[in-house]
């Protein structure tokens, strides 16, 4: 069996790796269009920030490992078309130009997303730059390190804004952000949000929402300032963490069925529309178990657990995904932040019957040293207490008791059997009722 993946860093190297473990005989393609494989995409922000100054840590798996592993290579070359008809890949090289195609009995789409540049007058200007790949990530550390770049401005106010935010702060520059919407990171509710963009002030980052971008001005060849519909700001280099699409442009008339922003849609067994053509990652939509639809998680977790199905399930295999919950976290400054399962517009928009419940608890006793807060907050079914979603926020433990609550969601627990459940204590760690069982208690 000869399989091609289009794609090759956190889904279709999952799935390469997964079909090989699975089949030494498959013969297994990737043509992937940037210049690195199977990277954590994830790190990029520390390393622009200079918290780890060798982007080969962030290589999961390199290059040469794969060819040992018999996982043929293409750096470089880029996918153009798909015709399922004749199973064939119309690919290019962007090197030599060359174009060619090859043939596949089973195809998996791994293309992620790319990040949105809106059409701003005055984009094309030097020092306008998304973060999405590792390329983007080593122009911006050696952008960012010239002398002559002091304000940084970052557009959007979403995860990736966010963790650029702190790495150019890291690197002693003057950090605006701004963002249209009235706050920033919206994956949060209000209430938890809303320590993120305290906790951003505090830390020396001018931060603007309820502001839109609507040009870009520059200097010759450089840009020198953003304007926005409220003023003009000075900008040597401007993040643009706008938003992600999907990159599935080239698959255009495939038939392959695809949601509204173009992410391709999948059944539990990643199988796309089309016979023997699977797809994972940032271009597909998944199942959202506690929602109950279909639902764009551009996240690593996702990506990863859903690259692997597809590589089952093509080596022959029969697995299904068992849903996301949107469990995501982000460390902003001296707070973090994470989150699972609904928000409250989710389930206004749901039409859930649903309440909340806002607490602050330490993370461990006052009788031992350096206790802090944790401020926890969830989300659960009217009468039956079902728990539907948790957002955490603190200095430290905040964000890893969110799995706590991801588990808890998955296995559709209550409050009332999560505040009742034996959880660990000892004096360093947590109190003997632990923040997450004060916060489920305290549900009515
Ligand atoms: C700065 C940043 C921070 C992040 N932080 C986190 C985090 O903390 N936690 C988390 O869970 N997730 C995080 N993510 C998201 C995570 O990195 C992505 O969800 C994950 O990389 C998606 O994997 P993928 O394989 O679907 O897509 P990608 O990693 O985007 O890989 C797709 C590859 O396909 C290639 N490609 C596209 N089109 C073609 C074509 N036509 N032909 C050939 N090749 C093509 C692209 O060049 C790309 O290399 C972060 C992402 C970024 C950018």
């Amino acid at each position: 069996m000869k399989v091609v993946i289009i794609g090759g860093v956190a889904a279709g190297m999952s799935a390469a790796s997964k079909i090989r473990r699975l089949s030494a005989e498959t013969q297994i393609t990737v043509y992937e269009k940037g210049g690195f494989l199977s990277y954590g995409a994830c790190g990029l922000p520390y390393y622009v920030g200079g918290y780890n100054d060798d982007y080969r840590k962030m290589i999961a798996r390199t290059r040469e490992a794969f060819e040992a592993m018999g996982i043929q290579t293409y750096l470089r070359h880029e996918a153009t078309s798909v015709n399922p008809e004749k199973k064939q890949v119309a690919v290019k090289d962007l090197e030599s130009g060359r174009e060619f195609t090859d043939t596949y009995d089973k195809l998996m789409i791994a293309v992620g997303a790319d990040a949105v540049m809106p059409p701003f007058p005055g984009k094309d200007l030097l020092g306008i730059h998304p973060l999405k790949s590792l390329e983007d990530g080593i122009f911006l550390k050696e952008f960012g390190k010239m002398e002559k770049v002091k304000n940084v401005v970052i557009v959007g106010g979403g995860y990736i804004g966010v963790e650029c935010a702190e790495a150019f702060l890291h690197m002693g520059k003057n950090v605006r952000m701004i963002e249209t919407a009235s706050r920033i990171l919206a994956p949060f509710d209000e209430d938890i949000g809303v320590l993120a963009q305290e906790e951003l002030k505090l830390q020396g980052v001018m931060l603007h929402t309820g502001e839109r971008v609507e040009a870009f001005q520059g200097d010759g060849l450089y840009v020198s300032h953003v304007k926005t519909d409220k003023a003009l700001y000075e900008a040597d280099l401007v993040v643009v963490a706008a938003g992600i699409r999907p990159s599935t442009g080239f698959l255009k008339g495939t038939g392959i069925k695809m949601g509204k922003n173009g992410a391709l849609m999948v059944d539990r067994e990643m199988r796309t529309s089309i016979p023997d053509i699977y797809a994972a990652g940032d271009c597909i939509l998944v199942y959202n178990e506690i929602m109950e639809e279909d639902s764009y998680q551009a996240l690593g977790t996702v990506a990863n657990k859903c690259g692997r199905i597809a590589g089952t399930n093509i080596a022959g295999g029969h697995e299904a995904f068992i849903g996301a919950l949107g469990s995501a976290a982000i460390k902003v400054c001296n707070l973090e932040l994470g989150r699972t399962g609904m928000g409250e517009e989710d389930a206004r928009r749901l039409k859930v019957d649903y309440k909340t419940v806002l607490v602050k608890a330490n993370d461990h006793p006052a009788y031992y040293p350096d206790p802090t807060p944790i401020t926890i907050k969830l989300i659960y079914e009217n009468g039956t207490k079902r728990l539907l979603g948790a957002q955490t926020c603190g200095e430290k433990g905040a964000v890893l008791r969110v799995d706590v609550f991801a588990v808890a969601i998955h296995a559709k627990m209550t409050t009332a059997e999560l505040g009742m459940t034996d959880l660990i204590y000892a004096p360093p760690f947590a109190g003997v009722w632990d923040a997450i069982q004060i916060a489920c208690n305290a549900a009515k």
